[in-house]
């Protein structure tokens, strides 16, 4: 399995970077995870858009959709050029309602609610939902393939089971938005680095990538506070693959 990052920020990106967005992939299997702002533009230059096997999207603030919106008019495209004739699977919150009810388009997508721990098959993926705790219902995501084993936070503060669901993860890609000193301010609905950083050591996880970095705080003491607690912790790279394995 492959982890490719295309976007890194949130709640919006810093100059020439993108918000979250993941390409997952596993032999012939392409699965999009989130398609924030500037997403698409990285993702093609990976892959044909309508060559994706499927999408999930962790929640739906548009930090982690708005490029989804885009999206639908490159397969409708290749759907008109007939170099694509399946509508794409995506998988989401059914919640908030109305944010849901606006994915469907045209016979592009073909869109289903996420329900906790009902696992999803993707290609040769399997992806378990786990609930996360936020402002809007929001999942966090567990992938296998082959044995290895990726875990995405989404977005999300901490709450008690949160290290039992990344349990031994080879790579860990978690939200990292706050400093410790935010968190002690009363910072709300995301992790700070440190917090990150103790449940990837409570898990045992391998790798510990950080990610939706928030663009105006200094990103050296995130990653200080994470290493303190991790010392192996890393930021997300933009444009970087991982390979994650067993
Ligand atoms: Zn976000």
């Amino acid at each position: 399995m492959e982890l490719t990052v295309l976007g890194r920020y949130g709640p919006y990106p810093a100059a020439g970077g993108a918000c979250s967005g993941y390409l997952v992939t596993a032999g012939t299997t392409r699965l999009l995870v989130d398609c924030g702002a500037g997403v698409l533009s990285r993702l093609a230059a990976h892959l044909p858009l309508e060559g994706l096997t499927g999408v999930i999207l962790s929640h739906l603030h548009s930090d982690h959709t708005s490029d989804y919106f885009v999206l639908r008019y490159a397969l409708e495209v290749a759907q008109f050029q007939g170099r694509r004739r399946e509508p794409l699977p995506v998988w989401a919150p059914p919640e908030p309602a109305e944010e849901f009810g606006r994915l469907g388009y045209r016979n592009v997508f073909t869109v289903r609610p996420v329900l906790e721990g009902q696992a999803v098959q993707v290609g040769e993926l399997t992806a378990v939902p786990f609930a996360g705790r936020h402002s809007v219902p929001a999942f966090g995501w567990l992938f296998t393939a082959g044995g290895a084993k990726l875990a995405y936070s989404g977005d999300t503060e901490l709450y008690p089971d949160f290290p039992a669901r990344v349990q031994g993860a080879d790579l860990f890609l978690c939200e990292a938005t706050y400093t410790e000193t935010q968190l002690s301010q009363g910072a709300r609905n995301h992790l700070a680095a440190g917090q990150a950083a103790r449940a990837a050591r409570a898990a045992g996880v391998k790798r510990l990538l950080l990610t939706h970095l928030s663009p105006p705080q200094d990103h050296r003491v995130l990653l200080q506070e994470a290493q303190a607690e991790f010392p192996a912790a890393e930021l997300a790279a933009e444009g970087k693959t991982y390979s994650v394995s067993a």
